[in-house]
This record gives structure tokens, sequence and C-alpha cells, in this order.
């Protein structure tokens, strides 16, 4: 570990006593004046291990806020841990729903790896290959864009009448991202898109 290392690790881990402790001494105050024992939800906190390895800073890939991230990395280079970065000043360790899920990104059992189809009429989902899923989505995007172009379109023209313009777009087709897709991905889809023609170009993500 080198020095830079140690000395975030430690800053990290007397900032997180210090915020987790104040913080459960809050809640706990909190909560017992409602009446409440937290001392079995206390005492669970306690067991839950703390995850050990190389902490290596990095930025959160999904939005352009730019969360800081604290990456756990055990010694065979596997990610054990990503948690938010105390450090950062842009979110001092907390990360949206979507920023703390980032870990489930690179490790997560229950995601699919394989191209689902469900076939017109259908019940259920197959799998398809990825070569034969990429060329049905291209020749359903240009079978459609060919079929529903756009060179021109009639606008006002402020004065009560109509003006020719030059739009080159389709309304016949829209994107819709999801939240896994990060910024640069983006970048890259609203090119494709943009070039293409389409106009309904959206992202899930509103931060
Ligand atoms: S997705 Fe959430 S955690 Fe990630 S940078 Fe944006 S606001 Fe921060």
């Amino acid at each position: 570990m080198t020095k830079a290392e140690k000395n975030m690790d430690i800053s990290r881990r007397q900032f997180l006593k210090i915020s987790t402790g104040a913080i459960g001494t809050a809640v706990a105050a909190e909560a017992a004046s409602f009446g409440v024992d937290t001392s079995a939800v206390q005492a669970r906190a306690l067991d839950v291990p703390i995850k050990q390895g190389k902490q290596v800073p990095s930025v959160c890939p999904y939005c352009a806020v730019g969360c800081g991230q604290i990456v756990t990395v055990s010694d065979s280079g596997k990610i054990i841990d990503i948690q938010g970065n105390p450090d950062s000043p842009v979110n001092q360790g907390t990360l949206c729903p979507k920023g703390a899920a980032t870990y489930q990104l690179v490790t997560n059992n229950l995601r699919w790896t394989k191209v689902k189809h469900r076939a017109p009429g259908s019940d259920h989902w197959d799998d398809m290959s990825l070569d034969v899923a990429m060329n049905r989505i291209a020749q359903l995007t240009q079978q459609t864009r060919d079929a529903n172009f756009n060179e021109t379109q009639d606008m006002p023209d402020g004065k009560g009448g109509t003006v020719t313009k030059r739009v080159m777009n389709t309304y016949a087709i829209a994107s819709l991202g999801g939240a896994t897709m990060d910024n640069e991905w983006n970048y890259l889809h609203q090119k494709l898109m943009h070039a293409l023609g389409v106009v309904y170009l959206e992202n899930q993500a509103r931060i």
C-alpha cells in the first residue's frame, strides 16, 4: 500500500467511524424517545463484516453528477465492494440508488447474459445469438427508417401560413435508454440516433 493509499484509508475509516457513530447515537436517541428498543439492530450491525482489500478511488459511471466511489479490490484483483467516497466533495460518501448498485454492474449472478427473444404470438422467451439479434435489429431499423423518413416538413411560418423546412428525420423510431447505460455509452448512442434522424431520444436517468 502506498503512502497516499494509506492516508486515504485512514481518513476514510476515521470518517466512517465518526459519522456512523454520530448517526447511530442520534438515531438510537431518537428511537428511544419513541420507546423503540434498537439494541438488537445495533448488535447485528456490529456483526456485518467490513470488506478488506485494496481501496481504489473511482468515479460513478452513470451520470454527469460525477460522484466519487471507493472500489475495494481483493488480492486476486476481483472487485468485492463499491461504496461512496467520503473524501469526494461532490457526494461526501453518499450515492443515489443507481450509484449504490454499481457493484451489481460487474457482479450479479441474476444478470442475463444471453439475448432473449419473444416471437410474435409466443408466450415465452427464447435465447437468441447476439449476431442474429444484431442483424435483426439493424434490418428492422433500416426498414422502418426508409419507410418513414422525412426529408422536409411543413411548419408554421409565424404569419398564419406554412413554410417547408429540411428536417431529415423520422418519427417512427424511438430510443429509450436504460439504467445501466453509462455516460460514454449514452454519448455514442445519441450520436448514432441523431445520425439516423431519430427525434424521440430519451434516457431513464433523471438525477
Ligand atoms: S448515478 Fe447517482 S451516484 Fe452515480 S454520479 Fe449520478 S447521482 Fe452520483
